[in-house]
């Protein structure tokens, strides 16, 4: 399916009808070579048009120099053919002054035999006589001919009735598409390299080793720069320098420890009550979020709580199993805490999940690097081209229902955000797509775009 796409008119006539004082007057600017003498040599050219709100872009042709021939000239012929090319709208311009010619009429025979829909203008119509002039296009068969003068401004609006009905709804569409294009475009500065500090929080039950966990990263060299505006008082924000020992390189990470991670033992709220409210905080800090599980208790439903919260607040998430220095039977145990993760987190497949011991120290390098990564995935951007092409193939393999024997139409997909990924696809009908359809294509995002274990957020739009 391919992209929206701005319309295109082309202007179309014999030589000194007035196509590039039209076009001039369409785009607002002097683009064009204007001339007395017919067949000044000029290059096809294009611009932005707008009349009233509909925006296209204008096509002005050129280079009509055999003015004398009886036959379309060869050249004006190719030019004419390829300008058509690709094009909505043909703006037939002849001269209501001068009459038609018998140039004006091979143009109209070959303008019949296309497909694209033409607007008959008849230009310099200004003043006594001009209307009388204009309806003798008429005779050209390309339907009520506009009469206009592009000089003078007059009838515009009459061609603006003329093209509304051709290009009015590609011309919405695509500035629809265009303004979400920009916003991404916008965007992309603010959010999309992830630099700076890795924001990263630790959330688990009671008990999970989180505290032991914090001390055991951050050693000697805590550096404490809380508080921090948008963290509660007692949250404070502790930025660390990690070495990858894979890489040699060093990074800036920023770790959340909210208060009631490390006091919990002197607070009378309930400690499961806690926890979640931790994670709540946490979460609100945190680009990518640790959930700590304990080896020795496994998964359990609380856990799956704190991970849906996550997930929900579109956060990247990871887990860790600590305690790893005491886990029995270590495969079966990942395992079944890959698959119970599987099954109780519908929004995402194959979170990153590390073993780890905050007590050695093992794995917590590899959670690290994994973090980083993570975070990378989150704050992708696939390109509308690379997209549409996805879904184009999306789309083939597996066309959408027809409810009513009348097909779902799902026109382009792009790319509205990131930190997390955020989709809109258009189409019609769309309230009609089954859930069903939709995992479909959430599920290729992530499978076929790189965005494996990010909550992936994806909107439905209508449009005609
Ligand atoms: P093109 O060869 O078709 O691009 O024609 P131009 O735009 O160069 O115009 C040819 C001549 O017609 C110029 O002298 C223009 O000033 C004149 N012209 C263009 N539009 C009008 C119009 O609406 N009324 C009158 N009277 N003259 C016009
Ligand atoms: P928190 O409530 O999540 O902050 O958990 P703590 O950090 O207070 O740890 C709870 C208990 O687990 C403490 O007795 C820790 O010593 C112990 N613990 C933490 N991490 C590990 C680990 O990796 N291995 C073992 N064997 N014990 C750990």
């Amino acid at each position: 399916m391919p992209l929206p796409k701005k319309p295109e008119v082309v202007i179309i006539g014999r030589p000194n009808v007035g196509k590039s004082t039209l076009f001039n007057r369409l785009v607002g600017k002097k683009l064009a070579l204007v001339d007395d003498q017919p067949g000044v040599t000029r290059d096809r050219r294009m611009g932005d048009a707008e009349i009233a709100g509909l925006k296209f872009t204008i096509v002005d042709t050129a280079g009509w120099e055999d003015e004398d021939a009886h036959t379309l000239p060869g050249r004006m012929r190719i030019q004419t053919e390829a300008s058509l090319e690709g094009a909505d709208a043909a703006v037939f311009v002849v001269d209501a002054r001068a009459g038609l010619t018998p140039l004006d009429e091979e143009i109209a025979r070959y303008l019949r035999e296309q497909e694209v829909p033409v607007v008959v203008v008849a230009n310099k119509a200004e003043g006594k006589g001009g209307e009388a002039g204009a309806m003798e296009a008429y005779a050209l068969g390309l339907g009520e001919p506009l009469a206009m003068s592009a000089e003078h401004g007059e009838g515009i609006a009459d061609l603006f009735g003329g093209l509304w009905p051709i290009i009015g709804a590609a011309s919405e569409e695509w500035e629809e598409f265009n303004d979400i294009t920009r916003a991404e475009i916008a965007a992309m500065d603010e959010e999309d390299r992830p630099t700076g500090p890795l924001k990263l929080a630790i959330v688990g039950r009671p008990n999970a080793g989180k505290s032991t966990l914090i001390n055991r990263l951050l050693g000697e060299d805590r550096l404490l720069t809380g508080p921090e505006a948008g963290i509660t008082r007692d949250s404070i924000a502790i930025d660390w320098d990690w070495t990858d020992p894979k890489t040699g390189e060093t990074r800036e990470i920023r770790l959340i420890d909210t208060a009631g991670m490390r006091k919990k033992k002197n607070v009378t709220e309930k400690l499961e009550k806690l926890s979640v409210a931790d994670a709540r905080r946490a979460v609100d800090f945190a680009e990518v979020v640790v959930l700590l599980l304990d080896a020795t208790q496994g998964l359990e439903h609380q856990d799956l709580k704190i991970a849906s919260h996550v997930l929900e607040e579109g956060r990247a998430l990871m887990i860790a199993i600590n305690k790893w220095d005491v886990a029995e039977d270590a495969s079966k145990l990942f395992n079944g805490i890959r698959a119970a993760l599987d099954d109780g987190l519908a929004q995402v497949r194959g979170l990153p999940l590390f073993a780890v011991s905050a007590k050695t120290g093992k794995g917590l390098d590899q959670m690290l690097g994994g973090a980083f990564e993570l975070r990378d995935a989150w704050s992708k951007r696939v390109s509308t081209a690379a997209l549409n092409r996805w879904f184009d193939d999306a789309l083939e393999a597996n066309p959408p229902p027809a409810p009513g024997g009348k097909r779902i139409k799902l026109r382009y997909i792009t790319q509205a955000g990131t930190r997390p990924p955020r989709f809109v696809i258009f189409g019609s009908r769309l309230d009609l797509l089954p859930t069903s359809y939709e995992r479909y294509l959430v599920n290729g995002i992530r499978a076929k775009l790189g965005f494996d274990a990010v909550p992936v957020r994806v909107t439905l739009k209508t449009n005609k």
